[in-house]
């Protein structure tokens, strides 16, 4: 049995205002009895320092929204209301409760527990469109997460060959190509935002704990990135190759934007890569319309890893937004089925990103037809930052983060990392999978809303 993979989550308060949904207020009416301060095991109440007679403001970070205060309090001078933050930050996709959520896993690590009985919409658009097939949670034996089964995370990257070739006299002909094995789903992406050294190191140090990498442009890669190498993938244009020789040198994964010259010439640029290195080669593409008709041309011209980028809600690229506008999860099924068809699937590696949020949202899109995902903003959020779906601002980052540690940085992201693998062995321990690499294309596992919608009400309405 391998080595089982285990990530070290650690409790890593930030010093940071941050949104909460709840305030608490207290009204007038109070008559300073204290009973709060004795209900309310967080302390969120407490007395005025400068006048113990009196209440101080209820502090409602420290609240967990129990209300047992509000039921207790012999005046009903306590109330709970939504706050106006909360309201005003995310959107459609990047919901308040999600930015609150993340923050809270990079607090501790923890698994979110959304209390008694999920109270939601049973579906929605984009990844709340798909369930997933949790029949297998009633197996006796499944013990996936408390060790007596072991599930394994861990994905390849890079070219796989379709069959083997043995000669006469038994020997293996084929040459295996080389592959980079990592141990968790997900590869970390710096934002195209201006940030600090502090949080790009953070993020390379988090990702060289966790056994992955961070998708960088090598133009950022200093001397104090150098040594983690290892972990990192650069990222350049095709016309920068040469400007980047001595990084592209060094590395194991680099990652070339793909542009049109790129579909004509990929195998002039391989060759000009692998002259300089053996490193595995990413084309990032994004996704634009008919994005499975590129996937497909340069996965038959001998592309090894194929990093679709979608925009940050997870929409097709240069598409308004709305019917026409599809969402990574079907693109990523539209390339998959594409590459099924072409019997070239099984050669690949397909990278999905933009709009990954949840944890969920990892396994669901490997069971569109993903190998892997990578992720930016939610690291983000776990440091604070806010996200509101608007034209000219979408990631607002802490004032005062650039004064926090990194190793408080590192520890947040390692902690939102442990978090979403306990998540994600838990779907796959329920969808009866062991192994991550078989959730790829497993849409038997997935139930997609707008199918049986279809298939139930079509011929009615
Ligand atoms: S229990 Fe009610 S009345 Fe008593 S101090 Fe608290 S808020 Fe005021
Ligand atoms: S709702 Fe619960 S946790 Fe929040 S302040 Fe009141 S007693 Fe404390």
């Amino acid at each position: 049995m391998p080595k089982k993979y285990h990530i070290h989550p650690k409790a890593t308060p930030l010093d940071l205002e941050y949104i909460f949904k709840f305030k608490i207020v207290r009204g007038e009416n109070c008559i300073n009895c204290g009973k709060c301060t004795k209900v309310c095991i967080y302390q969120a109440h407490k007395r005025s320092e400068a006048d113990p007679r009196k209440m101080a403001d209820p502090n409602t970070v420290v609240c967990k929204n129990c209300f047992r205060c509000i039921q207790e309090c012999p005046r009903g001078a306590l109330e709970k209301s939504l706050d106006k933050g909360f309201l005003s930050t995310g959107g459609s996709y990047w919901k308040p409760d999600m930015l609150i959520s993340l923050m809270k896993q990079a607090e501790d690590g923890n698994v979110p527990v959304s209390g008694a009985g999920y109270r939601g919409p049973f579906t929605g658009t984009g990844f709340d469109s798909m369930w997933t097939d949790m029949s297998e949670i009633v197996r006796p034996t499944r013990d996936g997460i408390h060790g007596r089964e072991y599930i394994s995370t861990s994905i390849d990257l890079g070219r796989k060959l379709n069959h083997l070739v043995f000669g006469a006299d038994r020997q293996l002909i084929s040459k295996v190509p080389d592959t980079v094995d990592i141990s968790l789903p997900i590869l970390f992406d710096i934002p195209a935002e201006k940030l600090s050294s502090s949080i790009k190191l953070a993020m390379v140090k988090a990702a060289t704990e966790l056994n992955t990498f961070v998708i960088m442009p090598a133009a950022d890669i200093t001397a104090d990135f150098e040594k983690h190498i290892d972990n990192i993938i650069p990222r350049f244009s095709t016309a920068e190759i040469d400007l980047h020789k001595e990084i592209i040198k060094k590395a194991r994964i680099v990652s070339v934007e793909y542009d049109d010259a790129l579909l004509k010439n990929i195998a002039i640029i391989r060759e000009k890569i692998k002259k300089i290195s053996h490193a595995l080669l990413i084309i990032r593409v994004p996704a634009v319309k008919d994005v499975e008709f590129t996937a497909a041309k340069l996965a038959r011209d001998g592309a090894e890893i194929i990093h679709i980028t979608s925009d940050y809600c997870g929409q097709e690229l240069n598409s308004p937004t709305g019917s026409g506008s599809r969402h990574l999860k079907d693109i990523i099924r539209s390339i998959h089925q594409r590459l099924v068809e072409d019997h070239i699937r099984d050669e690949v590696t397909i990278i999905a990103s933009g709009g990954i949020g949840l944890a969920e949202h990892v396994t669901k899109a490997m069971l569109c037809g993903a190998d892997l995902t990578a992720i930016d903003l939610p690291l983000m959020i776990g440091l604070g930052a806010r996200i509101y779906e608007e034209r000219e601002k979408y990631l607002v980052l802490p004032e005062g983060l650039a004064k926090i540690p990194t190793p408080i940085l590192t520890q947040r992201m390692i902690n939102l990392m442990s978090a979403w693998h306990s998540q994600i062995l838990e779907m796959m321990g329920a969808m009866g999978i062991r192994e991550a690499r078989r959730l790829r294309g497993e849409s038997g596992r997935a139930i997609f809303f707008e199918e049986i919608d279809k298939d139930t009400f079509g011929k009615l309405f």
